[in-house]
């Protein structure tokens, strides 16, 4: 009997390979980082064959250390950076350019013309996205113009667009299936993510063949099997789902109301809202989660740009500590914050004050202050920001959060978890295993071989780890809370 299941974590800097038992265990990872390619300012590429090469690697590897062959193996989930965009031919397989990664600017000016046109509220209503250079269809735009010929060749059929997902696919297949999940196609900014088909007024504007598009399936069905030759025996590719909605899953966040933030460089909100497409009135993004069962369910998102970041300048910028994890010590070695705010907005601001203009400050300074107030500062800014961010939740979804449930480097910091569950009033969970994103993958592979029965299943194996009740009082968390919006005030660029 096969007794695991193998995630591949296709990310933004590394691919990774996590072999999980039965129990949700993690009994071997393997992981490979590849080349960043910055051909311009503000523009990012990622070869997509080096993408595919550590991603095979990878999985090799971690089936080799574990000293176990693909038989063992019930099935494959995929879980990849989203947007991030390839096209390829299909003849031979090659990419007729480097895959557009998305965090590239290269669109920008695509998405501005489209927005003086007003297109972006068509673009919105359809896929509940923001015109942003962020998501695949300007970047599968892009490519038509830019490549030589690519616009005639797509118009011939020559040529197939997908996501991470649906490149690691047809590579796995050996060319034979070009699909990917609802999670990633509700990222593309060509997807209705309520008909749930792709968007014809939206794939005529931005002139994008629909033959070039792959099926889009649900994220958790065998959709094909493996080349015989890659692992030694064909594996079912059973479950697909992009990162953060990877995570939700992950998180067994099944049920709406339920949501999890993943605090790294910047944070990733989503709230699960059930069968319920929401539309949010203080843009944030509304996405599919996943489709299971022949149920598709939704999300709300929110980001915080900047997150662990500012512990990172803290670090390197103004070098007042030496390592990350050392803000705890200093956090936790001052009573409060001493009436200091750091609104770490280096990039601007996002929901709901949405100023890209805005600029950072650390506002409150006396003599008394130290760097362990600046520290404490420094944490208590991610919380303050994903409150931002969970109220709006909560005002667009009508729904109460009742916990919150986190992952990411930043919440092996207990201060930090201590000092959301008292900002938000709910309590924060930290589960046991905190690589949510490649466990979501694994589970939704899972189910569609029966290697777990259901949801309920899932969540009943589900471990938390360390759980953070809420102390403060009320007067004190909206005391706190209201000094914070106060210090964002004097940072906006226009009130
Ligand atoms: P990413 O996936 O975005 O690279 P990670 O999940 O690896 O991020 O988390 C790394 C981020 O978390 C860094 O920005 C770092 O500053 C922050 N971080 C890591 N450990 C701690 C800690 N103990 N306390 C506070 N911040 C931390």
């Amino acid at each position: 009997m096969a007794d695991y299941i193998l995630a591949l974590d296709q990310g933004t800097t590394s691919s990774r390979a996590i072999l999980f038992n039965r129990q949700g265990q993690i009994i071997r990872i393997a992981q490979q980082e590849f080349t960043q390619i910055y051909p311009e300012a503000g523009w990012v590429e990622h070869d997509a064959e080096e993408i595919w090469t550590t991603q095979l690697n990878c999985a090799r590897e971690a089936i080799a250390a574990a000293g176990i062959s693909a038989s063992d193996i019930a099935a494959i989930g995929i879980t990849n950076q989203r947007e991030t965009t390839v096209v390829w031919d299909r003849a031979t397989g090659k990419p007729i350019h480097n895959a557009i990664v998305w965090q590239c600017r290269r669109t920008a000016s695509i998405c501005d013309t489209l927005k003086k046109e007003k297109f972006d509220r068509v673009i919105r209503k359809s896929t509940g996205l923001v015109t942003d250079a962020y998501f695949s269809g300007t970047k599968v735009a892009w490519l038509l113009d830019k490549v030589k010929g690519a616009r005639k060749r797509a118009e011939a059929g020559e040529l197939a667009f997908g996501t991470i997902d649906t490149w690691l696919i047809y590579r796995l297949t050996g060319g034979k299936s070009h699909v990917t999940d609802v999670s990633n196609a509700s990222r593309t900014l060509l997807y209705n993510i309520r008909k749930e088909r792709w968007d014809k007024t939206i794939l005529e504007r931005l002139q994008i063949p629909e033959s070039i598009l792959p099926t889009v399936k649900s994220s958790s069905e065998v959709y094909a099997e493996t080349s015989p030759e890659l692992f030694g025996a064909p594996i079912p590719i059973g479950g697909i789902a992009g990162d953060q909605q990877a995570a939700l899953f992950g998180q067994a966040c099944f049920k709406p109301g339920m949501m999890k933030n993943t605090y790294g460089t910047g944070c990733f909100l989503l709230m699960n809202t059930g069968e319920q497409a929401t539309t949010s009135k203080t843009g944030l993004l509304t996405t599919i989660a996943w489709r299971t069962g022949g149920q598709t369910e939704y999300a709300l998102e929110g980001s915080v740009f900047i997150a662990g970041a500012a512990i990172q300048w803290l670090r390197d910028g103004l070098q007042i500590i030496a390592s990350a994890p050392e803000t705890e010590a200093l956090a936790t070695a001052v009573s409060d914050n001493h009436g200091v705010y750091f609104v770490p907005a280096f990039v601007g601001l996002g929901a709901p004050y949405w100023d890209q203009d805005a600029r950072g400050a650390i506002t409150g300074l006396t003599r008394g202050v130290t760097r362990s107030h600046i520290a404490r500062a420094a944490l208590e800014a991610m919380a303050y920001q994903t409150r931002d961010v969970v109220e709006c939740m909560q005002k667009d979804s009508g729904i109460k959060a009742r916990e919150l449930r986190v992952d990411g480097g930043a919440t092996r910091n207990d201060f930090l978890c201590q000092f959301q569950a008292d900002l938000l009033g709910i309590p924060v969970v930290r589960p046991v295993i905190t690589e949510t994103t490649a466990l979501g993958a694994a589970y939704l592979a899972g189910l569609s071989v029966s290697f777990w029965k259901n949801e309920k299943e899932i969540a009943s194996q589900w471990q938390v780890e360390k759980r953070f009740e809420p102390q403060m009082k009320r007067g004190e968390r909206d005391r706190l809370y209201n000094g914070w919006l106060d210090a964002v005030s004097r940072v906006r660029s226009r009130k």
